[in-house]
């Protein structure tokens, strides 16, 4: 049995691992397997190549390598980490149980005291061809992260949500044009991002319009629309594609045994509990505001001092359990 087991190795998971290892509670991260080029032990910065807004990085640093000093830094205060996911939990016992591997094997594969979510979301892709392959090279999923290496750029942002309506307005900042691809005539954005969108000069937009490819060697060039009313191909320049379609946390493990919100977010109390005890919850899987390096780190932080403090308290009762 373990007293803290984590669930992910992003910057909210290692942050934990580095917390609790730090703390002698000898910490196991699961870190996950690849399962897609887009699904990576290591989270999303995994996917980017700069990262230049990560404090202490005077000239910033590349994602994965960020990634890899985490987890080195995990491990030498003595955090366990090994390439596995899990595949069933059960919240209702206690210890918690996890199994990895069959999860319809009768015994779980271990049990926790405390478990750390830290499991993230995933962009949504387009899906075509060239997209996977020029990610960190012109395709992004993040403005705020990747808008400052498109100044003075063409822009293309795809998707027609209050995402793809905010990552537009944020890119205007840099980009000398910034258009904006959806595949309908209609926006689904808020009525007040579309007013904002519409009176902004650097944006226009392409309606009724698919991304079928990313185009490009080495960096975006442009991309491949087709017309889904006519069912006219054409090619548009750009320098940059943000895709902005939605994202989608990894909760799937928790369905029906943590409170999640409409959108499958994990719901968080105080700090990073969740509705069960000794679960606590960090980084992208519990917020779908901020989704920075920065801030998962912090909340992995938290988890940590939060699962602390929780086995602190099972600690008291079973001491006052003993003097009864
Ligand atoms: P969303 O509302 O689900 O919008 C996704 C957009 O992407 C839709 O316009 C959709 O087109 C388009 N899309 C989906 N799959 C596509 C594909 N394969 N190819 C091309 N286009 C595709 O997602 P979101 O914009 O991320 O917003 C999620 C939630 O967060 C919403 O409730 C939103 O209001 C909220 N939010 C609020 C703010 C804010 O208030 N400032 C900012 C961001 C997000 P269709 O319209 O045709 O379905």
């Amino acid at each position: 049995m373990r007293d803290v087991v984590i669930l992910g190795s992003g910057p909210a998971g290692l942050t934990a691992a580095i917390y609790a290892a730090r703390g002698e509670l000898r910490p196991l991260v699961l870190e996950g397997e690849p399962s897609s080029s887009s699904d990576q032990p290591g989270g999303q910065l995994m996917l980017t190549t700069e990262v230049e807004n990560f404090p202490g990085f005077t000239h910033g640093v590349l994602g994965p390598e960020l990634m890899v000093s985490m987890r080195a830094q995990a491990e030498r205060f003595g955090a366990e980490i090994v390439t596995e996911r899990a595949s069933r939990v059960d919240l209702s016992t206690s210890p918690i149980s996890i199994w990895i591997g069959d999860p319809g094997a009768e015994q779980p594969t271990l049990t926790t005291r405390t478990l750390i979510v830290a499991t993230g979301a995933r962009s949504l892709m387009l899906g075509v061809e060239n997209e996977a392959r020029l990610l960190g090279y012109g395709v992004s999923t993040c403005a705020t992260c990747d808008g400052f290496f498109f100044r003075g750029k063409q822009i293309v942002v795809v998707g027609g949500g209050d995402s793809a309506l905010e990552e537009a307005l944020f890119l205007t900042k840099f980009g000398d044009t910034v258009t904006v691809v959806h595949r309908r005539k209609e926006l689904r954005a808020s009525k007040i991002m579309q007013d904002r969108a519409f009176t902004n000069d650097k944006i226009t937009f392409r309606w009724d319009s698919l991304v079928t490819d990313v185009l490009g060697n080495e960096r975006v060039s442009g991309v491949k629309l087709r017309d889904v009313s006519t069912g006219e191909e054409s090619e548009l320049a750009t320098d940059g594609v943000f895709v902005a379609i939605g994202h989608s946390p990894t909760t799937e493990l928790f369905a029906g045994q943590l409170e999640m919100d409409e959108a499958g977010y994990l719901v968080t109390y105080e700090g990073t509990k969740t509705s069960v005890p000794g679960v606590f919850a960090c980084g992208d899987v519990q917020d779908h505001v901020y989704r920075q390096a920065i801030t998962a780190a912090g909340s992995g932080c938290m988890a940590a001092i939060d699962a602390e403090r929780h086995l602190s308290s099972l600690t008291e009762s079973s001491q006052q359990g003993d003097l009864k």
